[in-house]
């Protein structure tokens, strides 16, 4: 434990995507590992108050925490990484700043004075760094600064950086600077001038770059890290090479090797011990020796972007590790599916995700999704919008309420077995309206659910505003789906199964944002247990007509 809180700025340059959110889970990750209690922060420079609003064609996966948080999705992987939830205080934007400097001004906080963005603005920066620190939680805290620096809107954070390294003094706190070693494939050669470029940039802000994590493709030659210390002004042992990995997962013990957490433990004037990774590494082994595989398909309408589904891909790769199987995920466009091609699409899968997702676009190809795994019993998990789905598609084809829909899709539906929420009625703003955050749900003794997660009760992450409409639950049960999860306080209908199908369920919440390397989500490690059971069957029987 140290005795103040130590604080770690990442910044970036050269160029975005470099993963600066990975290198600082994993470095949260050994610090951890080695008994320091540490939690990342992410300062995101864009106006928005935050990511709920922005289309995930922009910005990705938005990820909800605990307390309620639309967050960058960066935070997921801090949560994956450590296993400790995250807060509303672990991401701040340039909106949120504003937004507290300009109520406080109106509310006279500054009387006399000229509202600027130093000392002003760099000073609610401040504060809004030194929350979680303050919190005595936590022994050290990493603060990701979002963008690359020389963008005119990093500047203010840069400059509170600068001025918060005086004000914590030298051995509190410490600069790590994420660049690109680009390889020039017709010079055959490695480049440092970007880096030499990016690290005099942070430099005209007044701020020394202490420690270079250099992206490459190849690995940095001995003579190539003694030059960037050199024009980069860092100690030699302060070059660390990140070489691409081949997963995520690979990072903190890539970072072990090149030293980083000595480095930094030393800077921080913090002892070093050995970082106890072994259970890390445990899943790490499964998940890289699967003795089988399945192949899942992701019914979305987002699927040619990677990040859209973030936590998804995630809570699959830690299921797919406990179960030592192999999850492929087949990402299937619901705008391109019908009721005519969706055999060909979806038969050969061993189990299909419905995502979550707003508005119009692509749900007539999720319902048809819907109705081919219900009626062909192959293992099917709705979250959020897909739960939805699953509830709208029993209506129409199995009760006969051809109109059934979402009040959402269809206002004046005259069966909306789905509907927006009482509360939700009257609000007009879109920005952190939503039912968000975490909220109980009780389980039904006798259900799946109940089997999986062998608890009552549980408290799961939302992020709707429609909901299973009660008025239909009684037809909808007499029928075969039935609500195996309810909000205790308001009844709420949370999950729906059915119970004569090997496993069908949908949820109204978000379990993949739960998911973690340390404690995979119960509901996904079911959920690919009955695909790849599924799997097992369908080839014994495929086996046994061959004969
Ligand atoms: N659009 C739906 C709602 O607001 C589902 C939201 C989601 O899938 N996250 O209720």
């Amino acid at each position: 434990m140290a005795t103040t809180t130590k604080y770690i700025f990442v910044t970036g340059g050269v160029t975005s995507s470099l993963g600066k959110g990975i290198i600082a889970a994993s470095l949260a990750k050994l610090l951890q590992a080695q008994g320091y209690r540490t939690t990342i922060q992410k300062l995101d420079p864009y106006i928005n108050v935050d990511p709920g609003t922005l289309n995930p064609y922009e910005h990705g996966e938005c990820y909800v925490t605990d307390d309620g948080a639309e967050t960058d999705l960066d935070l997921g992987h801090y949560e994956r990484f450590l296993n400790k939830p995250t807060s509303q205080a672990n991401n701040v934007t340039t909106g949120k700043i504003y937004q507290s400097v300009i109520q406080k001004e109106r509310k006279g906080e500054f009387l006399g004075k000229t509202v600027q963005v130093i000392p002003h603005i760099t000073d609610e920066i401040k504060h809004r760094i030194q929350i979680l620190g303050k919190s005595g939680d936590y022994d050290i805290v990493i603060t990701e600064i979002g963008g690359t620096v020389g963008d005119i809107e990093s500047l203010p954070y840069v400059e509170a950086v600068r001025q918060l390294k005086w004000e914590l003094g030298e051995e509190n706190s410490l600069v790590i600077h994420l660049t690109l070693v680009p390889f020039l494939s017709a010079a055959g050669e490695l480049k440092t001038k970007p880096t030499q470029h990016s690290v005099k940039t942070l430099m005209e802000s007044g701020v020394q770059a202490e420690i270079l994590v250099c992206r490459t493709e190849h690995e940095l030659p001995n003579e190539l890290r003694q030059k960037l210390a050199r024009f980069c002004n860092v100690k030699k042992d302060s070059v660390i090479q990140s070489i691409d990995a081949s997963t995520i997962y690979d990072v903190p013990n890539l970072m072990l090797e090149e030293g980083l957490d000595t480095v930094v433990l030393k800077k921080l004037n913090l002892e070093s011990n050995t970082p106890n990774l072994d259970q890390w590494n445990a899943f790490l082994e499964r998940h890289k020796n699967p003795k089988s595989s399945i192949t899942i398909g992701l019914i979305g309408k987002y699927v040619e972007l990677q990040d859209s589904y973030k936590s998804i891909l995630e809570a699959f790769i830690h299921a797919g590790a406990e179960n030592e199987v192999k999850v492929t995920i087949e990402s299937i466009h619901s705008e391109y599916l019908n009721g005519e091609n969706v055999k060909l699409k979806l038969s050969h899968l061993d189990g299909v995700l419905v995502a979550p997702g707003f508005g119009e676009r692509g749900i007539e190809g999720k319902i048809d999704a819907v109705r081919f795994v219900r009626e062909n019993n192959i293992p099917f998990l709705g979250i959020c919008l897909g739960m939805q789905m699953a509830v709208i598609e029993f209506s129409r084809n199995v009760l006969g309420l051809s109109n059934a829909n979402s009040t959402e899709m269809d206002n004046d539906t005259p069966n909306s077995v789905i509907d927006i929420m009482e509360e939700q009625k009257t609000i007009v703003d879109k920005g952190g309206t939503m039912r968000l955050g975490a909220w109980e749900c009780e389980l039904k003794k006798e259900s799946k659910a109940y089997q999986i997660y062998n608890t009552e009760i549980i408290k799961e992450r939302h992020r709707h505003r429609y909901e299973f409409n009660s008025n239909y639950k009684d037809q909808i049960e007499s029928k075969g789906m039935i609500a195996s999860g309810f909000n205790p306080k308001t009844g709420l209908v949370e999950i729906v199964e059915i119970p004569s199908h090997p496993w069908f369920i949908g949820v109204q919440y978000h379990p993949e944002y739960k998911s973690t390397v340390a404690s995979p989500h119960p509901l996904f490690v079911a959920f690919v247990k009955a695909a790849h059971t599924y799997k097992k069957k369908t080839k014994n029987a495929t086996m046994a007509q061959n004969k």
